[in-house]
């Protein structure tokens, strides 16, 4: 069955409708590519599957659980245990230098600093950044601060991972490589990876793909894309 499933989902921002009656569905392991021009709904869907916002009408189910009908504290704990997060601007803690950022979230679960620092120069390794642990995220460059940030999504081995334009700052010999680490990864780990961007050569990596336009979502049939 889908590990992830969202029936009906609207969201208006004033009189704007951003979804306007999605579906959508993902497996374990499965990499979904969610693609449409700027402004289409594309991050408004990733937020309400990810339940950093609520629908105005629909419903998302995860697993057994129905986060929609979850208050925001059991969300945000959902989120912090199950979910991976992989966004373009913002994500890490300026404060912290790669090794803290990437042990944060094993932190906040409540493991110990020094497990936690033990898995995260894991994930710094395998994401070929270890050579800058000890940096802060003003000290390094984009491509660095991007595979540092994948490695943080990954940490925790989460069940699902949302990326919304993981490599759009990158120049494409980088993104290429933090895709091949970030959807291996994922697929060696039975996670689902829900991938936005408007990027062909992005959606490329994914095993299926999607297309929002004005709300609506319609799956690219085979052989069209
Ligand atoms: P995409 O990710 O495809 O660029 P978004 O989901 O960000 O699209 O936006 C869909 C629509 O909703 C757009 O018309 C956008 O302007 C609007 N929108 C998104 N977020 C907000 C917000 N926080 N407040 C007001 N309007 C928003
Ligand atoms: P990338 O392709 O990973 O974005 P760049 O070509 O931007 O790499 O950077 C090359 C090298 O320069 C990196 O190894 C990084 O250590 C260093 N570097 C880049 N930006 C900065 C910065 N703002 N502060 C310190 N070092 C930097």
């Amino acid at each position: 069955g889908s590990l992830l499933a969202a029936e009906g989902l609207h969201k208006s921002y004033g009189a704007t409708p951003a979804l306007d009656g999605v579906e959508f569905s993902i497996h374990p392991g499965e990499v979904v590519a969610v693609m449409g021009p700027s402004g289409s709904g594309k991050s408004t869907l990733l937020h309400c599957l990810a339940g950093i916002i609520s629908p105005d009408a629909g419903t998302v189910r995860y697993g057994p659980h129905t986060l929609t009908g979850l208050s925001d504290a059991q969300r945000s704990a959902l989120r912090r245990t199950d979910f991976g997060f992989v966004f373009q601007f913002g994500q890490l803690v300026p404060e912290l230098t790669a090794l803290e950022n990437v042990a944060l979230p094993l932190r906040l679960n409540g493991a110990k600093r020094k497990e936690a620092e033990r898995q995260a120069r894991e994930w710094l390794e395998r994401l070929e950044v270890e050579s800058v642990h000890d940096r802060r995220p003003g000290e390094i460059s984009g491509g660095q601060g991007q595979r540092i940030a994948v490695a943080r999504a990954l940490v925790t081995r989460p069940r699902v991972v949302f990326a919304d334009e993981p490599t759009g700052a990158l120049d494409s010999l980088n993104g290429e490589r933090v895709l091949n680490l970030l959807t291996d990864a994922a697929r060696e780990s039975n996670a689902a990876v829900v991938l936005v961007t408007h990027e062909a050569r992005v959606a490329a990596y994914s095993d299926r793909e999607i297309v929002v336009r004005d709300g609506k979502v319609k799956d690219m049939p085979a052989g069209l894309i």
